[in-house]
């Protein structure tokens, strides 16, 4: 294997999906372009809807919407680099059905485990910093699409993803078992895994693998077992009241806008509780239509998390008699959809262990970390919790890499020399339980 080759190869790679960032459920551009890398390299392939269970999807946007998104998918930039063959996108794409989504799969012909690994596709929707110092904006390869960026380094899990692939098509013969890369969309906002999980993209693995670049541990430094993601449910309110004029019959009026704004104060006032930390967030909120009109509608995106999934359910419970109290003080109506949930796994100590021995042995770390502080959520916990409900063992790594800012903020960028190391790590993993 010529490193230096695959590490121009994966940044020029992770550069390219940084310029063409797509947020979740909207993959598609990203989606066929690791599908045509790895159907070259020789994986078998399942791709798009037949990735997903319909009835457990979570947070996607409309079917207009998609549309659009699919027009952009197939239109933008020319492939990356040693990438796609010619007419192949819109073919991918096509395949694809309307859902991103590639799970590929090595079979080594040799009786071993199945080891999985999952690699997250989707950007953040923050827009991208426009200046001198931030590297992307500097060295041409900012996102063009407007309020869309890779900052929280799926460009890069993507990039590394692709790298592990070709590195283990390299090793098959030496390799027993079966090894699966799941590329999933839609992390963010926890959308995506839940609905693979249900489909069954996990299930049979005996060992599972999931990764994080950054996330406050430096370059140099690699974690064996992510702790502390906490669950999660996100949700969208649509409150529904009745407009009336403003001085001419304001008695007249159902107000939304007050339904939502004592509703938003009175969820950010829940109860702590006792056992463990829990968040709520009231993040977006619009109401209204005019300044002398007694608005009839309003929409609040918020979340709800807890330490555990008792604390959580906790919180989300409160959260809904909440908003149906503040609807009914103003005599309107709430309607609530689920658009995101995530749980919490814990990594199985056998196979932290194991990866523990793989990485000593790597020797390109000049630090390891038996447990890191994973921060906010994480969906891949949905895979983890069922394989090890199944039997299985998981465990959620922490590649480590100097960040210029914090996660989802738009001057974030990675240090792209801890590629290359992280695809070092995944490989040797891989060895050490299918070698
Ligand atoms: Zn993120
Ligand atoms: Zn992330």
């Amino acid at each position: 294997m010529d490193w230096k080759m695959l590490e121009w190869e994966l940044i020029s790679i992770r550069r390219d999906l940084h310029k063409y960032p797509e947020s979740a459920w909207t993959e598609f551009r990203t989606s066929s372009i690791v599908a045509d890398r790895l159907a070259q390299l020789g994986f078998e392939l399942t791709i798009g809807k037949d990735t997903i269970e319909l009835s457990a999807v979570m947070g996607r946007p409309s079917e207009a919407e998609i549309d659009a998104h699919i027009a952009r998918a197939g239109t933008q930039g020319g492939g990356a680099p040693g990438g796609e063959a010619p007419g192949s996108r819109a073919n991918w794409i096509d395949r694809m059905k309307r859902y991103p989504g590639v799970v590929a799969t090595l079979k080594t012909g040799r009786p071993g485990p199945v080891v999985s690994l999952r690699f997250d596709m989707d950007c953040v929707d923050v827009d991208e910093a426009r200046e001198p110092r931030h590297r992307p904006h500097k060295e041409g390869f900012a996102s063009v699409n407007p309020l869309l960026t890779h900052a929280c380094g799926h460009d890069a899990h993507v990039a590394i993803g692709l790298g592990v692939a070709r590195v283990l098509m390299e090793k098959r013969d030496s390799l027993r078992g079966e090894i699966r890369l799941i590329f999933q969309p839609g992390e963010e906002g926890c959308r995506g895994a839940y609905a693979m999980t249900q489909k069954g993209v996990v299930d049979g693995s005996n060992y599972f693998l999931a990764m994080h670049i950054g996330g406050g541990v430096p370059s140099g430094v690699f974690g064996l077992n992510s702790l502390g993601y906490l669950c999660t449910t996100k949700f969208d309110a649509e409150i529904t009241g009745k407009p009336a004029h403003a001085a001419g019959a304001p008695h007249e009026g159902h107000n939304a806008l007050l339904a939502a704004a004592s509703a938003a104060l009175a969820l950010h006032g829940i109860a702590p509780h006792r056992d463990g930390s829990m968040r709520v967030n009231v993040g977006v909120m619009n109401a209204g239509t005019g300044r002398n009109v007694i608005a009839g509608s309003a929409v609040m995106k918020a979340e709800t998390r807890g330490e555990t999934q008792e604390i959580s359910d906790y919180v989300y419970k409160r959260a809904q008699e909440i908003l149906q109290g503040a609807a009914a003080m103003y005599e309107t109506e709430v309607r609530v959809t689920k658009t995101g949930e995530g749980t919490t796994a814990t990594g199985d100590a056998a196979l932290v262990a194991k990866a523990g021995a793989a990485i000593r042995k790597l020797g390109c770390f000049r630090e390891i970390r038996e447990t890191v502080q994973g921060g906010g959520s994480e969906d891949a916990t949905w895979m983890m919790r069922r394989v090890q409900e199944n039997g299985g063992q998981a465990t959620y790594l922490a590649l480590g890499s100097d960040i210029t800012a914090p996660h989802h903020n738009g001057c974030f960028d990675i240090d792209e020399s801890s590629i290359i190391p992280g695809v070092e790590a995944l490989v040797a993993i891989v060895e050490e339980l299918a070698g």
